[in-house]
C-alpha cells in the first residue's frame, strides 16, 4: 500500500511539475506516467516493481544492460576522487586516458578528441569547427559557410544540429532560426527518390550528390552525414559502398566529411563505428549515446591532425577553438566511458554480438508474412519494421493513425519497451541481449503488430 501510494504521489508530482521530450502533455497528464525506478540487464523494472524489456536500449544508449558490474564500480570509483573539476584551463585523468582510447579504436587517421556533453553539442561542435578550420587554414578559398546533408537527416535537437537536419515533423517550425543548407535525397531504397532498384540502379542517387559538389565546393565546409543507417528516419540503411563514394567525392571537391556516429557508435551496427564498414576515415566524427554504455551525458567530436592544426598558432593569432561547455570532460562521464571501452576489450563484446544479429535477423523474418509489413531493414542490433496501409502500394499510415504509438502501447501491456518512429517501429536492444530475451521482444513485437494493424 505504501508503495502504490508513493507511485501515485510521484505520478501526480509528475504531472504537475514536470514536461516532457517530445511528448504531447495534454495527453501525458491524462495517462498514468510509467516511473522507472530501477534496472537490471535488459529489464527495467517501475515503483511497482513491474519488470519490462528495454527494446529500445532508453533510446539507443545503453549497450552491456542496465546495472553493469563494472561500468557501476568505475562511477563508484571515481566518486571517491572527485565528481566534476572543470576542463577550461585544467585537466583530469579519466578524460586524458579516454581520450586516448578513443583514438586508438577509432577510424584511422583521427588524431584529437573534443569533448562535450550530447549528441547535437558534438554535432554543434563539428559544424564550428568545420567552419573556422577553412577560414584559418585556407582562406585563400573565401568563405566556406554552409554545408550539404541528407534529406530525413537528424543530427539533434540544437538549432545548428536542426539546420543540418530535415525531419519535417520535428524541423519544419524553426525554419526561420536555421542558417541555410543544401539538401540531397537519401539512398532510401524501399521508396527511391528515383524509382529504381538497388543493385541495378548502381546507385544512381549518388549523380546529384556529385553535382551538387562540383557546382558548389566552394561554398561547402563540410557534407554531414550518418553512415549507414539514417537512424531517426526509420533506420534508413545505405547500400553497400555508399558510404566509401561519398568520401571519394567529398576527397575530391574539398569539401569536409563529418561523420555523426552518435547513433551507430559503439558496436551498434556490428562494427565498433559504421564508418568502419567500408574502411573510411572521416574528417569529423561526432560520438554520443553509447559513449558511456549507456550510463552518463557524454559526447565528443573527433578529428584529424590536419584539422586541429588549423586552430594553432600565436595566442594573438586569435586562432582558440571559441567553444566550451560547463561540464566538458566530466571525470565521472569519462571514468564510465573509459570502462565501457574496457568492457568490449575483456567481455569481447563484438565478437559475441556477431551471432545475435544473425538470430536478430532470423527472428525478424517471420514478420514479413505480416500483411502491414512493408519493409524491414537491418543493421547490427539496430532494427526497422516500416507498417503501411497497403504492402503492394507502400503507402504509410498518416501519422494520425499513430499506429507506431498504438502497437508500442499494445507492446508495452506485455511487457516490452519500444518507441517508434511514427509509422516504423524501432527494435534496438541492448548489446548483451541474449538468443532467449531477444525471442521474447520479438515475440512480443510480432503479436502487437498483428493484433493492431489486424483492427481498423
Ligand atoms: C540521437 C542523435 C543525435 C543527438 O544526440 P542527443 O544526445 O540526443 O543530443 C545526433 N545524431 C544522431 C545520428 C542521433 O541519433
Amino acid at each position: 500500500m505504501a508503495r502504490k501510494n508513493r507511485t501515485i504521489t510521484l505520478s501526480d508530482w509528475d504531472r504537475t511539475y514536470l514536461w516532457h521530450p517530445f511528448t504531447q502533455m495534454q495527453e501525458w497528464e491524462q495517462e498514468q506516467p510509467l516511473i522507472i525506478e530501477r534496472g537490471k540487464g535488459p529489464y527495467l523494472i517501475d515503483t511497482e516493481g513491474k519488470k519490462y524489456l528495454d527494446g529500445t536500449s532508453s533510446i539507443w544508449v545503453n549497450l552491456h544492460g542496465h546495472r553493469q558490474p563494472a561500468l557501476d564500480r568505475a562511477i563508484k570509483t571515481q566518486l571517491d576522487k572527485i565528481a566534476h573539476s572543470t576542463f577550461l584551463g585544467l585537466s583530469n585523468p579519466p578524460a586524458i586516458q579516454l581520450a586516448r582510447g578513443l583514438i586508438r579504436i577509432a577510424p584511422k587517421g583521427l588524431r584529437r578528441v573534443f569533448y562535450s556533453d550530447n549528441g547535437s553539442t558534438a554535432v554543434e561542435v563539428a559544424l564550428k569547427m568545420a567552419v573556422q578550420y577553412w577560414q584559418q587554414r585556407h582562406p585563400e578559398v573565401g568563405p566556406k559557410n554552409t554545408f550539404l546533408h541528407l534529406k530525413l537527416a537528424y543530427h539533434g535537437d540544437t538549432i545548428g544540429a536542426v539546420s543540418v537536419g530535415n525531419i519535417e515533423l520535428f524541423h519544419s517550425r524553426f525554419k526561420p532560426l536555421q542558417f541555410p543548407t543544401v539538401e540531397a535525397d537519401p539512398p532510401y531504397c524501399y521508396r527511391c527518390p528515383l524509382g529504381l532498384t538497388y543493385p541495378s540502379c548502381r546507385m544512381d542517387c549518388l549523380d546529384p550528390i556529385e553535382r551538387i559538389l562540383k557546382e558548389r565546393h566552394r561554398e561547402l565546409a563540410g557534407f554531414i552525414i550518418e553512415p549507414l543507417v539514417q537512424a531517426a528516419a526509420g533506420m534508413i540503411t545505405a547500400p553497400p559502398g555508399y558510404l566509401t563514394r561519398v568520401r571519394e567525392l567529398c576527397t575530391r571537391y574539398d569539401v569536409l566529411l563529418i561523420a555523426d556516429e552518435v547513433a551507430t557508435g559503439f558496436g551498434r551496427t556490428g562494427k565498433m563505428f559504421a564508418c568502419q564498414h567500408e574502411g573510411i576515415t572521416p574528417d569529423l566524427m561526432a560520438i554520443g549515446k553509447g559513449l558511456t554504455g549507456g550510463y552518463m551525458p557524454l559526447a565528443a567530436t573527433l578529428t584529424t591532425e590536419e584539422i586541429y592544426k588549423g586552430f594553432l598558432g600565436r595566442y594573438e593569432d586569435f586562432k582558440t577553438f571559441f567553444h566550451g561547455h560547463s561540464y566538458t570532460g566530466n571525470p565521472l562521464g569519462c571514468a564510465v566511458a573509459l570502462a565501457n571501452l574496457d568492457v568490449f576489450k575483456k567481455e569481447k563484446t563484438l565478437a559475441r554480438l556477431q551471432p545475435r544479429i544473425k538470430t536478430m535477423r532470423r527472428l525478424l523474418q517471420p514478420l514479413w508474412q505480416l500483411p502491414h509489413v512493408g519493409d524491414i531493414r537491418q543493421l547490427g542490433f539496430m532494427a526497422a519494421i516500416e507498417l503501411v496501409q497497403d504492402c503492394a502500394r507502400r503507402n504509410p499510415y498518416p501519422l494520425e493513425a499513430r499506429i507506431g504509438h498504438r502497437v508500442t502501447q499494445e507492446a508495452r501491456r506485455q511487457g516490452l519497451l519500444l518507441r517508434p518512429l511514427g509509422h516504423i517501429m524501432v527494435l534496438m536492444p541492448p548489446l548483451s541481449t541474449d538468443a532467449s530475451t531477444l525471442t521474447r521482444m520479438v515475440a512480443i513485437l510480432h503479436r502487437a503488430i498483428a493484433t493492431v494493424t489486424a483492427s481498423p
